[in-house]
């Protein structure tokens, strides 16, 4: 029995043309017996009743070694018996059945046979045969098994990095995402990739859209995201693109590109916040240092003026006793001798004078800037945190709805504010009770800027409104600290920028300081 069912081979063969739409038998025994598939056929225990070429070619066995064998001569002992089990359980209820087994060549080498088993069911409804189908799907198996570990290993890499990673498709999906990436969302809600990519289109604008729709790659940028919670977070971002070609059917003959963009996320909130500290600390040296020259100026100024009066007084009456001895005659020697003496006295005294006026140091030679007012005040807010917050003050700060920028001098216009900030904290610290509030406000206006600082402390008494403005006045009593030069040096500071500043007298709820300032200071335009 080892050749299935004869059959009568016609005189003249078929022509495959034929279009009757019968196929003789003997071209279905052809077919079979050429097909690139492992066809076999069984009885209904297994038991092998023919095999074709490829069957013969794939396993190892001849027509007569394997025929009359059980399939199971190609088991492989490590396929599970429940295979097995699922295997027969299926067909036995005449349903074809699909799946991988193990098998075992002739030579003893194993292959992976993907294999189909589909019942023969006679007329009367007996299972009587089996039709075996098979191939070896070793390499596919290989090959997906190799992309599979690929996949692991990549996944594993990209889980392990330290930034957070998104691979968003066209649609801006994320298709790929790894375990920093999932922490952002816990932080920043969903989706984080779509959000720091609506910042970066924000920030960017055309820049953005333009490298989007070429695929370019964008270099690290930084980006500030509001978290829901309010705290500003900063990230750095990087944009790469991916190309991947289309793996549907629709795509075989007609390669169809898909995008991929690959989203780097490194969170920068930390090195932001150092940076400012840092930053903040350089402007309080910077306007530390320039204070102390600033009061030193002053200070050696209003000596000079204090020491002019009594040296005027004393040239004045140098001459009039010169006159006076011009007119008696004959010399009196003791009054050539006391004029010459006053005479280098005053001489002494001017040169005196004019190494003091020498020592004063000069202006700080800080370049005009392109600034924003908004900016500065936020930083003279930073600079008097600690002393705000000890003092238990509340701050209300109202920044101009738009940029408020200017030609200044940064360093010298941070001062002028954080003077009057000081001031404020002062005199609310004096008071013992109530709210303590301070206010600052900064206002755009169609030629100038206004910034109020307003505190709730006992305020400025009309009658000083512009004393107050004067060198070496104080109201707190000339201590070591309270030279009576701060609001003066502000004064100094407004005019260098062409401004005005002024105590309003109408505000009744504390101290109100308006500094307004043109917008074309220093002869520069912006
Ligand atoms: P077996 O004792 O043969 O069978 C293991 C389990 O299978 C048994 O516990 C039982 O539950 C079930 N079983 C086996 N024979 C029958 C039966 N006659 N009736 C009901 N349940 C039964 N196996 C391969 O390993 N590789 C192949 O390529 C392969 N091709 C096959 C092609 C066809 C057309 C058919 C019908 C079967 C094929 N088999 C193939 C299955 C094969 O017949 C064996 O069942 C299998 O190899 C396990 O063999 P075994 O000796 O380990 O255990």
């Amino acid at each position: 029995m080892a050749k299935p069912p004869a059959t009568h081979e016609p005189k003249h063969p078929v022509s495959v043309t034929d279009t009757s739409g019968e196929v003789p038998p003997h071209l279905f025994r052809k077919a079979v017996e050429q097909a690139a598939l492992a066809i076999s056929i069984t009885d209904a225990r297994a038991n092998i009743l023919y095999a074709n070429g490829a069957f013969q070619r794939i396993t190892g066995y001849g027509t007569d070694e394997i025929v009359g064998h059980n399939e199971s001569i190609l088991s492989y002992r490590v396929t599970p018996k429940l295979v097995y089990e699922t295997l027969w359980a299926q067909i036995q209820r005449q349903r074809p059945w699909n799946g991988l087994l193990v098998n075992k060549r002739k030579d003893g080498s194993r292959y992976l046979a993907d294999v189909t088993i589909t019942p023969v069911v006679s007329e009367e409804g007996e299972t009587t045969h089996y039709l075996g189908m098979h191939r070896d799907v070793t390499e596919v198996h290989r090959l997906e098994r190799q992309v599979q570990n690929q996949k692991t290993l990549i996944e594993s890499v990209v889980d392990a990095a330290q930034v957070a990673i998104a691979l968003l498709d066209e649609k801006e999906r994320v298709v790929l995402d790894n375990q920093e990436y999932k922490k952002l969302i816990g932080d920043l809600g969903k989706e984080p990739a779509v959000k720091l990519l609506a910042a970066l289109r924000e920030q960017m604008g055309d820049v953005f859209t333009k490298a989007h729709d070429k695929h370019r790659n964008l270099a690290a940028r930084e980006v500030c995201i509001v978290t829901p919670s309010k705290a500003a977070r900063w990230f750095s971002c990087a944009v790469s693109w991916f190309e991947e070609q289309d793996v549907g059917a629709d795509a075989f003959y007609e390669p169809l590109r898909r995008h991929y963009l690959l989203l780097t996320i490194q969170d920068i909130s930390e090195l932001k916040r150092q940076q400012e500290a840092l930053r903040i600390n350089s402007l309080r040296a910077l306007l530390a240092e320039q204070e102390r020259i600033q009061g030193l100026r002053e200070t050696l100024a209003g000596a000079v003026f204090q020491l002019e009066g009594p040296l005027n007084m004393l040239s004045a009456a140098a001459n009039l006793l010169e006159r006076r001895l011009s007119t008696q005659s004959p010399s009196n020697g003791a009054g050539d001798i006391s004029a010459s003496a006053l005479e280098e006295a005053m001489h002494k005294s001017r040169e005196a004078l004019e190494t003091l006026r020498a020592c004063i140091p000069d202006q700080s030679n800080e370049a005009m800037q392109v600034i924003d007012l908004n900016d500065v005040l936020v930083d003279v807010l930073k600079l008097a945190t600690a002393s705000l917050l000890s003092a238990g003050i509340v701050v209300e700060w109202s920044p101009s709805d738009k940029p408020a920028t200017i030609a200044a001098l940064p360093a010298q216009l941070t001062n002028l504010f954080k003077q009057l900030v000081t001031n404020a904290i002062e005199a609310m610290n004096e008071r013992r009770g109530g709210m303590r509030e301070l206010r600052i406000t900064c206002k755009s206006n169609s030629d100038h800027f206004e910034v109020l600082v307003e505190d709730s402390g006992p305020g400025i008494a009309d009658d000083l409104r512009y004393k107050v403005f004067q060198p070496f006045f104080t109201t707190k009593g000339a201590t070591k600290q309270h030279l009576g030069l701060g609001l003066a040096m502000a004064q100094e500071v407004v005019s260098r920028h062409g401004g005005t500043i002024d105590i309003d007298t109408a505000y009744r709820n504390g101290c109100r300081v308006r500094v307004q300032l043109p917008l074309t200071t220093g002869g520069s335009h912006v």
